[in-house]
């Protein structure tokens, strides 16, 4: 068996597409363009691409993305004052911290401190207790750009038993309530758990979020499961992989997301939903 390939740099083109039209039928209502207030702190190299990737974006499908690079030796206090001001700005439809911030700053208050509907990472824990409670409002980028990718493959996952391993709260515990929502039988695994093995072996579904090069062979799969590779891992050689051995799971599962070219895309593209979603929520 050969594994369909669930392609998520297309799915996430059409996807920005699709964000575009709707943001210029804003501008041609007379409506302003959707903002999103993206601030670094600091000169993390990763952190620092990942935010040139993010205002890249936002240019390429009309979203006003608004630029806050600080200083490392910022202070917590003039974080949260920034936060603040951002909040009450009726141009700021989203705003993103990037993460992670150096260390004497405390993530958590700066989480908590940006308005949930201005949470366009959805980690705020109103955001992620309304996803608990089936009633989502802004979802975390990362799992939504997996539930879309798997949505716009038709894969059907109502009664599938789903295997999630990685339990973070920005990954892996998102993940296991997307797929609750979406009437899977979800099993949560995490470093700490036992027969990991076998339990992948059970699922119709894996999605994989640990951070862990090739972790998951093919011969832990199901035949004809479905698989999401979360992990984007840089091998000493310099090559990107996943959390996946692609070339052996390819030949037993039924789907699969590849790396790089997978989830990683619909992440970025699922930003960009979740701010045109608040924006259009506040008209
Ligand atoms: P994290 O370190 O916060 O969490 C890792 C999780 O994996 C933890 O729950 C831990 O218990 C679990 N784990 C660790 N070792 C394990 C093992 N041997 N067996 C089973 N579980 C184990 O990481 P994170 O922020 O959730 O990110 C996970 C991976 O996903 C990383 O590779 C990261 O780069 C990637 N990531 C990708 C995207 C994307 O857009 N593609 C977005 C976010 C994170």
């Amino acid at each position: 068996m050969s594994a369909r390939i669930i392609d998520g740099k297309a799915i996430a083109a059409q996807l920005r597409q699709d964000i575009k039209q709707r943001v210029d039928a804003r501008l041609a209502a007379g409506r302003r363009a959707p903002g999103l207030a993206v601030v670094l702190v600091g000169h993390d190299p990763a952190s620092e691409v990942y935010v040139a990737h993010k205002r890249k974006d936002c240019a390429e499908v009309g979203i006003h993305s608004i630029a806050h690079d600080l200083p490392a030796e910022t202070s917590q206090a003039a974080l949260l004052a920034l936060i603040d001001e951002l909040n009450a700005n009726p141009a700021v439809d989203g705003i993103l911290v990037q993460l992670p911030l150096p260390g004497h700053i405390d993530t958590d208050a700066v989480i908590e401190r940006i308005l949930p509907h201005k949470d366009v990472d959805g980690f705020h824990p109103y955001n992620l207790g309304r996803l608990a409670q089936r009633r989502p409002v802004l979802r975390p980028c990362t799992p939504r750009g997996v539930m879309i990718m798997l949505e716009k493959s038709g894969i059907a996952l109502a009664g599938l038993d789903a295997v999630v391993i990685g339990a973070s709260n920005i990954v892996g515990k998102p993940m296991a309530l997307e797929l609750l929502m979406a009437g899977c039988t979800v099993t949560v695994c995490h470093s700490r758990t036992r027969e990991l093995e076998a339990k992948v072996r059970a699922a119709d579904l894996v999605v994989v979020g640990v951070g862990r090069a090739e972790m998951v062979k093919g011969d832990w799969l199901k035949p004809g499961a479905v698989v999401i590779d979360v992990g984007i891992n840089r091998l000493a050689s310099g090559k990107l992989v996943g959390d996946v051995e692609f070339s052996s799971a390819s030949a037993v599962a039924a789907w699969i997301s590849p790396v790089p070219g997978g989830v990683g895309p619909m992440t970025r593209a699922t930003l960009l939903q979740n701010t045109l979603d608040t924006s259009e929520d506040r008209g």
